[in-house]
């Protein structure tokens, strides 16, 4: 209590004072980019984490989970569960930024459940002898059984039942959350694409009608086509099994990729695609138009399910008509996941030793590359400083978007090539054109491989059209 009255003190006095910088850099401090110096991304956890990989010979890995290990963007803590460092959380953040407009231009609202859940709710739905080992399951001190939640019908279908006063004005709902899930794997493997613990999006709808729940389902699946298409993702919406999950109908979204664990079987004629898991598995015709079928394999990013009254009428979750009625509500429920779109991005646009973001996600957009110290072109630091000030003036969205690597004791080559394997959207170099009247910046356009020569206006014309989430 004492503290905490000291506390007030010091905050009281402090708001009566005017505002002073008191960081030690001085008040320019702030205008500064990150200096890559300081960044956490310690050389151990890469060769630990690497070493890791190739302990276990026969063990399946994909590049995704290589090249993040060696760039120390995530680290194994044991099988199937990350440590991610500070580029892939950022990366990570600015996803979730891009879906939460996506969920709340269709009306989405987020909320967050526990990931402990009773296993009474599980019970009551059958799922809790259903999923068999793929559960976590731990039980309290008082003996009461719970699972970390892999997913949660159960939790928010028992939310919307308790509110007895549920009305049709209120319909549709959409419920959402981003929240860490937890699966047991029996084997996990490929990194980020399938672990333990990993996050997703996951929404669910509560419509008046069968009619309205079709309609909410198909703004949903729009919602998840204008978000893949921001990223640039070339995916395919397929026919899917319902799984575990349940319901009538289901799709999935999947990003094509050689080490894809799903058989997606596409036609070449029309535009009928489904997960083979739907279809007879020796079909070669499309049942469609009787075109000959491809299969392909692909990396499952997002899954929709209409779930009809599967869980409302287990739970009772109902709703009051206008003619003041009850009626059980129409459910569907929609999943993406998020570390998951995070490494099969890294999967699909990296090269075999270079990481590509999604340019709207990559944890930085811009690197700025000043010349070696002591070299001759030292000078071109000065000029890398103004054009850096002129830069966050202009677009001062690119201010908390950029590093500098001031490891100023490597040659520019030796920091261009660790640029081009962490795959920042942009490179811009103080090289020896910067003598040039006006000055001249290299910068490397990475995910199109173009390297062009910019004055200063040029660079913040270019960085003018960039996005940041
Ligand atoms: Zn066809």
């Amino acid at each position: 209590m004492e503290r905490l009255l000291r506390w007030k003190e010091v905050a009281a006095q402090a708001a009566r004072q005017p505002r002073r910088y008191q960081c030690h850099h001085g008040p320019l401090h702030a205008a500064k980019p990150w200096l890559l110096s300081r960044l956490f991304q310690p050389q151990n956890l890469q060769e630990a984490g690497v070493a890791g990989l190739e302990s276990k010979p026969g063990e399946l890995t994909c590049k995704s989970q290589r090249l993040m290990i060696q760039a120390a963007l995530i680290y194994p803590s044991s099988p199937g569960c990350y440590s991610y460092m500070p580029y892939t959380l950022r990366a990570m953040e600015k996803l979730v930024r891009v879906i939460d407009r996506e969920m709340q231009a269709i009306g989405g609202q987020k909320v967050n459940m526990p990931s402990l859940s009773s296993s009474e709710l599980w019970k009551a739905s059958g799922r809790w002898d259903l999923m068999g080992t793929e559960l976590f399951r731990l039980s309290d001190r008082h003996s009461k059984e719970y699972c970390l939640g892999p997913t949660h019908e159960e939790t928010v279908t028992d939310l919307i039942a308790s509110q007895g006063n549920l009305s049709y004005k209120q319909l549709p709902l959409l419920l959402y959350q981003i929240t860490r899930k937890f699966r047991d794997e029996p084997k996990s493997r490929f990194g980020l694409l399938r672990s333990r613990e990993f996050y997703m999006k996951d929404m669910y709808t509560f419509d008046a009608s069968e009619e309205a729940a079709h309609q909410t389902y198909n703004l949903v699946c729009d919602a998840y086509c204008s978000l893949f298409n921001k990223l640039g993702f070339h995916f395919i919406k397929v026919q899917a099994d319902t799984g575990s999950i349940g319901g009538s109908m289901s799709h999935e979204f999947q990003l094509p990729a050689g080490i894809g664990e799903d058989r997606l079987m596409i036609c070449s004629n029309c535009s009928f695609s489904a997960n083979v898991e739907t279809i007879n598995p020796d079909q070669t015709d499309c049942p469609a138009c009787k075109g000959k079928l491809t299969e392909i394999k692909g990396i499952e990013i997002g899954h929709t399910f209409y779930l009809g009254t599967k869980y409302s009428s287990v739970f009772n979750a109902i709703f009051h008509t206008a003619q003041n009625k009850h009626a059980l509500t129409e459910m569907g429920c929609y999943g993406l996941g998020i570390t998951r779109i995070l490494a099969a991005s890294v999967e699909v646009l990296s090269t075999e030793d270079s990481i590509r973001w999604p340019s709207l996600i990559a944890p930085y957009q811009v690197c700025f590359i000043p010349p070696k110290k002591g070299s001759k072109e030292e000078l071109g630091m000065v000029l890398m400083d103004s054009l850096y000030k002129s830069v966050v003036e202009a677009v001062p969205q690119i201010k908390g978007d950029a590093v500098l690597d001031d490891r100023t004791e490597l040659t520019i080559g030796k920091r261009l090539k660790i640029a081009n394997r962490l795959g920042y959207p942009y490179v811009i170099i103080a090289g020896k054109k910067v003598f040039n009247n006006p000055p001249e910046f290299e910068v490397w356009s990475q995910n199109t491989g173009e390297i062009m020569f910019l004055t200063k206006e040029g660079v913040i014309e270019l960085l003018s059209k960039v996005q940041v989430p």
